[in-house]
């Protein structure tokens, strides 16, 4: 790598902080949810405007219900690549249409504000600026680069997950444009697996008073396994299990038929996300005659720190060339890059904007570190 390739990019960025606040701004007025498939496709249609003025091979990938997923691939002209590295990120966000009525985008003390700001249309800019910077500055490539943006990371990712797949499966390593953490931007090195169960009992009902003995009380039922299920609970080795949501029964007097619990669940290892699944479907009924039905599961496997540890020393080494000290942490939620590194691919989670406030009122970033996590980016593109 050529010496001091990190601060050079860093340089080349800083005098290109006007233009990737106009750019951000055009992504958070172009409102794109990602429950609305109209907003959602035209803030597409803009990131693949930008993405074809640097070059690169712009695809719209068309879905049904949700926004069209975007992938962009980048061959550097006349040299040899050997293996491919991957650019994930999402355009959705939390905010329906009309949220930049009350929030609308603005730059203040350093900071822009608006919705998506930080989750993740930030990231989105400094990897268009971390290209354009290797490009200017004729870096030279030794990896094709897919970029993979898609407009349902908010949701699961239920349509674009088979794409995410197939290209971290091409890939020698994933960078995830999520949001860093807190005030220093630290990575994320290892992301808990998130899933969600549903628990329903079915019992039968009868007269409270009159035939007691007819009756299965499916909310009797439900407390008892709720009970053993927090049981299950291991917070310092990063396992929860919630039940948020429970409903049942119809009217006193009435034995309740029917009982219903939603389970929110969390684990930092692949092993412990397979045996909260086993011990999910191995749940027998306490009261004789009930019935147990048991749906769901995890939906994004943890990302495990093994997956992330060798990069995130690539990170910290290019970042300290900058006079950057960079830290890593652990996030409670899942992101895309849950489901590259339960493949068992190099992923680094968390490279996106620096900032705070994801999914509420007060959502913003940091302006000053834009050019600095886009250099970070490229650096990492340039040697990775
Ligand atoms: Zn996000």
């Amino acid at each position: 790598m050529e010496a001091n390739l990190p601060e050079k990019l860093a340089r080349h960025l800083r005098s290109r902080v006007r233009e990737m606040v106009a750019d951000l701004r055009d992504l958070v007025v172009c409102e794109s949810p990602s429950l609305e498939k109209t907003p959602a496709d035209r803030c597409c249609a803009l990131l693949a405007a930008k993405w074809r003025k640097r070059g690169g091979r712009v695809e719209l990938l068309p879905q049904k219900h949700r926004g069209d997923h975007l992938r962009v691939t980048w061959q550097p002209a006349g040299a040899r690549t050997q293996g491919q590295l991957m650019v994930l990120g999402h355009y959705d966000t939390v905010y329906a249409s009309g949220t930049l009525g009350k929030m609308p985008f603005r730059v203040k003390s350093g900071k822009a504000f608006g919705p998506g700001t930080f989750d993740m249309k930030g990231g989105l800019v400094q990897a268009l600026f971390a290209l354009e910077a290797l490009q200017a500055l004729k870096i030279r490539l030794r990896k094709r680069i897919v970029f993979v943006w898609n407009s349902d990371e908010e949701i699961g990712s239920d349509s674009s997950r088979k794409l995410i797949e197939t290209e971290a499966r091409r890939s020698d390593a994933v960078f995830v444009l999520e949001p860093s953490l807190g005030p220093r931007g630290l990575l994320k090195t290892a992301r808990k697996g998130v899933g969600e169960a549903e628990l329903i009992v079915h019992g039968r009902a009868s007269h409270a008073g009159l035939a007691p003995e007819d009756g299965i009380n499916a909310v009797h039922e439900i407390a008892m396994q709720i009970a053993r299920i927090e049981g299950w609970n291991d917070l310092p080795r990063g396992i929860s299990v919630n039940a948020d949501v429970i409903e049942g029964g119809t009217r006193s007097n009435v034995i309740a038929e029917r009982a219903r619990a939603v389970l929110d669940l969390r684990a930092l290892r692949i092993s412990d996300m397979r045996s909260i699944e086993k011990r999910l479907r191995s749940l027998r009924p306490v009261h004789r005659g009930a019935k147990l039905e048991i749906r769901g599961g995890f939906n994004r496997a943890p990302l495990e720190h093994k997956v992330t540890a060798a990069l995130f020393v690539q990170a910290k080494s290019l970042a300290a060339q900058m006079g950057l000290s960079l830290g890593e942490a652990t996030a409670g939620g899942g992101s895309d890059g849950n489901l590259t590194g339960a493949l068992g691919v190099p992923t680094l989670d968390g490279l996106g904007a620096v900032g705070d406030g994801a999914h509420s009122r007060h959502e913003h970033l940091v302006v000053r570190a834009m050019p600095q996590r886009a250099a970070l980016l490229a650096a990492l593109l340039a040697i990775a």
